[in-house]
């Protein structure tokens, strides 16, 4: 008898374990129970600075190895009235992973297969929880690659990327995971399995339904399959920096980029506190070379020209530019990657706005009026090519006070920032997802009439509320 029940108090979720381990036993479960806490969290909700409470405990876990047991799962909660948290590698950004002690969690940990990999359709088709980083060294050898990469490529899966639609550095020339992805397998929260897309590179029958789920955040439907498309690798590709000595003059920069002949496959922009940042958090020099930096990557045919056409264009917008040898280049992408850090005693909120590039200048131009009217201090670093930026707003935090709750200014100057964004004809969030964390800031970017549409397409495909409930909209 478990503890729970000696205290006759059975839960939903603790019916329902019994009920799977009785009906399913080859499927692996693990009880809502202490040792599940970590799924309670993402990367973002994860509590910083806290000591484990031995009072809390996780949600029910059930792991599935393929798309039947996933249906079998799914089929099992809803008649135990459990609602179901998908879960992809838990780094998510936007709270979209995050579950309670009365939720069942279904992690695709161990749906990790790729079952095939075309090179003729130039397609991989590969189960939801390959990891993102695992599914290009598996393709290397084929001479194609996978275009998304978030920069938590390394950990995030391909069925978290497809429901977070999520973004990455290269996506300046490959576009977003949404540009990727041919077609779909989808449990529904009835259990029901449908196949929706094509395999060919076309195909406009029907509604574009893979599209629609497509960054839903595991709020209509479980991915437990999906075609990928695949792109050949570059013959070759170079690393360029272009220093400037203000934000603004590197943010005005951008555009030089953008007016030019060539399309860089990432470009980054740093501007002034992100690189003092970096240097205080990974001991660089950054800040020597300059006060605001745009980090290029070119690639392709004719690279040479590319790097000659662009150092030219950026050097008559006032950049000092240099292409990097591949030894420096390599340390630069990793310092994009983790070289940022976050600052010991203080409370953060990281934000993930996105406006039409040509904006971009304003909002780095708007950040000095916030810093001063709510105390906060505001760096951002941009994938810029598709005007999308993380600004990192902090505050000192008070002594022996939780970091992980932003006070009230912060909160305010982080809601400031997210209207200008709106203003400028720009978004809430250009990757994450809106998950638990940025609810109240999508409900300033839907319209009544949007989120009725939003409501609509949730009723008709989990009208119990099933999946994900209070996530995404
Ligand atoms: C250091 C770091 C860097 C990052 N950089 C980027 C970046 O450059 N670009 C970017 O876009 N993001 C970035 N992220 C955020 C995060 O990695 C992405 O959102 C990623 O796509 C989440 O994948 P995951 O497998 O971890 O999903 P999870 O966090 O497990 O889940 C994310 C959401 O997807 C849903 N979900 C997961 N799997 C499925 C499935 N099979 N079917 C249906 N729904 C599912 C979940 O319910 C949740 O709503 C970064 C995160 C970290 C920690």
């Amino acid at each position: 008898m478990t503890q729970i029940e000696a205290e006759g108090a059975l839960r939903a979720v603790d019916i329902l374990e019994r009920t799977l381990s009785e009906e399913y036993p080859q499927i692996e479960l693990w009880a809502a129970s202490a040792a599940t806490v970590a799924y309670r969290h993402d990367a973002a909700t994860t509590p910083r600075n806290a000591e484990p409470n031995p009072d809390v405990i996780g949600p029910l876990v059930a792991f599935p190895t393929n798309a039947e047991e996933v249906q079998a799962i799914v089929r099992a909660a809803a008649a135990h009235g459990v609602t179901v948290v998908p879960r992809g590698a838990g780094s998510g950004l936007a709270g979209g992973a995050s579950a309670t002690d009365q939720q069942l969690v279904i992690t695709t940990e161990r749906l990790n297969r790729i079952l095939e990999v075309s090179p003729l359709d130039e397609v991989a088709v590969v189960e939801p929880g390959v990891i993102n980083a695992a599914l290009n060294e598996h393709l290397a050898r084929t001479g194609l690659f996978y275009a998304p990469d978030p920069a938590s490529f390394e950990i995030s899966s391909i069925g978290g990327n497809i429901a977070t639609n999520a973004g990455g550095l290269r996506c300046a020339k490959y576009g977003v995971t949404r540009e990727s992805v041919l077609a779909l397998d989808v449990v529904l929260a009835d259990g029901s399995l449908v196949s929706v897309g094509h395999r060919s590179i076309k195909g406009v029958t029907g509604f574009d339904l893979t599209s629609l789920f497509v960054g839903s955040e595991g709020v209509l439907g479980i991915v437990v399959k999906a075609t990928l498309r695949l792109r050949p690798i570059p013959v070759a590709r170079q690393t360029l920096t272009a220093f400037f000595d203000s934000t603004v003059a590197g943010a005005e920069g951008l555009g030089a980029i953008t007016l030019s002949p060539v399309r860089p496959s990432v470009i980054e922009f740093f501007d002034t506190a992100t690189l003092t940042n970096i240097d205080a958090h990974s001991g660089t020099g950054l800040r020597d070379r300059g006060a605001a930096l745009i980090l290029i990557e070119i690639d392709g045919y004719g690279i040479h020209e590319q790097a000659a056409d662009l150092t030219a264009a950026l050097t008559r917008a006032g950049a000092r530019v240099t292409v990097e040898p591949d030894i420096d280049a390599e340390q630069l992408w990793e310092l994009r990657r983790h070289g940022r850090g976050f600052p010991a005693g203080h409370c953060f909120i990281g934000e993930d706005i996105a406006v039409p590039k040509s904006n971009l200048p304003r909002v780095y131009a708007a950040f000095a009026a916030l810093e001063a009217r709510f105390g906060v201090h505001i760096s951002a670093v941009a994938h810029a090519g598709d005007g999308n930026l993380h600004p990192l707003l902090t505050i000192a935090a008070d002594a022996g006070a939780d970091q992980s709750v932003a006070p009230p200014e912060l909160h305010e100057a982080a809601t400031e920032l997210v209207r200008i964004a709106l203003a400028l004809g720009g978004t809430v969030s250009g990757e994450h997802g809106i998950g638990t964390l940025k609810r109240d800031w999508a409900a300033l970017e839907l319209t009544e009439r949007n989120l009725d549409i939003h409501r609509a397409l949730k009723a008709a495909l989990d009208p119990t509320h099933t999946l994900n409930p209070g996530k995404a909209f």
